[in-house]
C-alpha cells in the first residue's frame, strides 16, 4: 500500500529518553550538539527505568538489541526518532561491548556513558571529556538513524571506534560526504 504523501511532518526530529539516572548536564550537552551540528530539533521525553529484561546474567551486561526493542515500544507522539541515554554496560552478540547502538535507518538508538568515563564517579559528576565522548557517540548513532553507514575517513564522526582512545581521535563533525548525505535527508 503506498504511503500517504500528505502525512504531516513530525514536530521534533529527535526525542531523548533518559534511561535510569543520567546527569542532566550530559543530556543537555548531547541535545545541544544534535541541535547545533546536525540541525535537528530535539525534545526531552519522560525517563524510563533500565529494562531489566535486557540484562544477561552470563555476560553481566545489558543486551543492546533488547534495550532498543523496549524503547521502540514507547509512545513517541510528535517525535520522529528516539535516542535513549543510559549508564549501563551494553553488548551486542559479536562485540564484547558497545558505546551505543542504532540500526541504519531505524527509529531508535541508544548511547551508554558506562565505558565513556575514565573513572566510575565521572558518570555522576561528568568531566568535559565524558561530555564530549557522549555527544560524539550520540551524533554517530543518530547518523545511523538517518541512514549513514560507517565511514572510511578517520576524520569523520561516522568512522567506527571500538575504544575511547579511537573515539578521542575523532573530530566532533562529519566528513563532507557524510554531511552532504545528512543534508539531503528529507525532513
Ligand atoms: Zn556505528
Ligand atoms: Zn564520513
Amino acid at each position: 500500500m503506498p504511503k500517504q504523501s500528505f502525512e504531516p511532518k513530525k514536530s521534533f526530529d529527535i526525542g531523548i529518553i533518559p534511561i535510569g539516572d543520567i546527569p542532566q548536564l550530559i543530556l543537555d550537552v548531547i541535545a545541544a550538539h544534535i541541535v547545533e551540528y546536525m540541525n535537528l530539533e530535539v525534545r526531552f521525553m519522560p525517563d524510563m527505568a533500565v529494562p531489566i529484561q535486557a540484562w544477561q546474567q552470563s555476560r553481566q551486561q545489558y543486551d543492546a538489541g533488547r534495550v532498543l526493542r523496549c524503547i521502540d515500544g514507547r509512545t513517541r507522539g510528535d517525535v520522529e526518532k528516539l535516542l535513549g541515554v543510559l549508564a549501563v554496560d551494553l553488548f551486542i552478540p559479536i562485540f564484547t561491548h558497545v558505546f551505543g547502538s542504532a540500526r541504519q535507518g531505524a527509529d531508535c538508538g541508544i548511547v551508554s556513558i558506562y565505558r565513556l568515563a575514565d573513572h566510575p564517579q565521572e558518570r555522576t559528576a561528568p568531566t568535559p571529556r565524558l561530555l564530549e565522548r557522549s555527544a560524539k557517540v550520540a551524533m554517530h548513532e543518530i547518523g545511523h538513524l538517518y541512514d549513514l553507514v560507517h565511514c572510511e575517513d578517520n576524520h569523520c564522526l561516522m568512522h567506527f571506534s571500538g575504544n575511547v582512545e579511537e573515539l578521542d581521535q575523532l573530530p566532533v563533525f562529519f566528513c563532507r560526504y557524510c554531511l552532504s548525505f545528512l543534508k539531503q535527508h528529507p525532513k
